[in-house]
């Protein structure tokens, strides 16, 4: 991992970065190339522009690692009311969660009744629901939570990264029971006992698990496969393997964010592919706005530029 990388995830995890940081008129700015605001109508407006595009939505309010319970009641509470709003506007907007965010870190039944809300309501309104994957230490309370919810509904999916050595196992468990799974690299810093460490061997192991995912039977119990990256050359070779294998554009998706590579996403989409780009908005954007500048350093600069911008 490079050390820019490693300082720019470290960073996120810093509450005193957190509190003075966020208040930088020029941070703010560099912040609103990934987020349209910080609101649920900024998300809105934005998820219907990008559906007069062809690419539909997944919705996220930033925010993870809550404390206090009232805090995660209200969380729960924004998104029951989101996905009712997103059914009336009839937009194809699908909320994704984390986990620490409905109150993993204070009571884990707490956390999953909230999600079983969620689930429940997703399931009603015809909506389905995304797990986020957090850092190693949460993925096997996820794994558990998410197959406990898909027992009960079948419009559930959740986040596995290609970064851990484990997630091979994880994938073919978790796709026989149906669960959607959205593929990603893994954007947490991870000691090489559990993650490997060379970028190289990610994009190696992202490559092999996506071709697992497109076999007719990891398919076969009908769980989504989404391929959550911006890496073009990649998502070439998915696109291409799926071509030879006979599966149909329509039976895999890939998911992005929300402000990078835009013109990647419009090009997929007139190539006749399913593309969904995840809007995030809220007011806790700093972890998470410092987890997508170590995934490209180079994003230092855009924050260096608003500073005269
Ligand atoms: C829809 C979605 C959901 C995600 N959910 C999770 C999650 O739940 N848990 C988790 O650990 N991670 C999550 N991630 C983040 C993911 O793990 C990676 O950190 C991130 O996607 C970067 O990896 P990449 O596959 O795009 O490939 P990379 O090899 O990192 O990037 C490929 C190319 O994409 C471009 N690019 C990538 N990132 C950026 C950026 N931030 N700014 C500008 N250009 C960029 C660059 O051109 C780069 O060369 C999610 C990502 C997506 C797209």
């Amino acid at each position: 991992m490079s050390v820019a990388r490693t300082l720019l995830l470290k960073a996120s995890d810093s509450a005193w970065l957190r509190e003075n940081g966020t208040k930088a008129p020029f941070v703010r700015r560099a912040v609103s190339r990934f987020m349209p605001g910080e609101s649920f109508d900024d998300m809105i407006v934005a998820a219907r522009m990008m559906a007069g595009e062809g690419v539909t939505a997944v919705c996220t309010r930033l925010g993870e690692n809550v404390k206090d319970l009232a805090e995660a009641d209200e969380v729960a509470c924004h998104y029951l009311e989101g996905i009712d709003r997103i059914h009336a506007l009839n937009l194809a907007c699908e909320p994704s969660i984390k986990l620490t965010q409905l109150g993993l870190d204070i009571d884990r039944e707490l956390a999953y009744g909230h999600l079983r809300d969620l689930g429940a309501r997703a399931h009603a309104t015809g909506n389905y629901l995304w797990i986020d994957m957090e850092q190693s230490s949460y993925v096997d309370v996820t794994l558990d939570l998410t197959r406990r919810l898909r027992a009960e509904f079948p419009r559930v999916g959740v986040c596995l990264q290609a970064y851990l050595y484990r997630t091979r196992e994880d994938l073919v468990d978790l796709m026989g029971r149906g669960v959607g799974i959205r593929l990603v690299k893994g954007a947490y810093n991870e000691p090489a006992e559990v993650a490997f460490p060379k970028k190289s061997d990610v994009d190696a192991n992202y490559y092999a698990l996506a071709q697992l995912m497109l076999d007719a039977g990891s398919r076969a119990s009908g769980a989504r496969p989404v391929f959550g990256t911006h890496d073009v050359p990649l998502i070439d070779s998915i696109r291409r393997h799926a071509a030879t294998t006979g599966v149909k554009p329509a039976e895999f998706e890939f998911h992005m964010l929300y402000g990078i590579q835009k013109a990647t996403q419009l090009r997929l989409v007139q190539d006749g592919a399913a593309v969904r780009v995840l809007i995030a908005y809220g007011a806790y954007w700093f972890p998470w706005y410092m987890r997508r500048l170590a995934e490209r350093p180079a994003n230092v600069w855009f924050v260096a530029k608003s500073l005269f911008g």
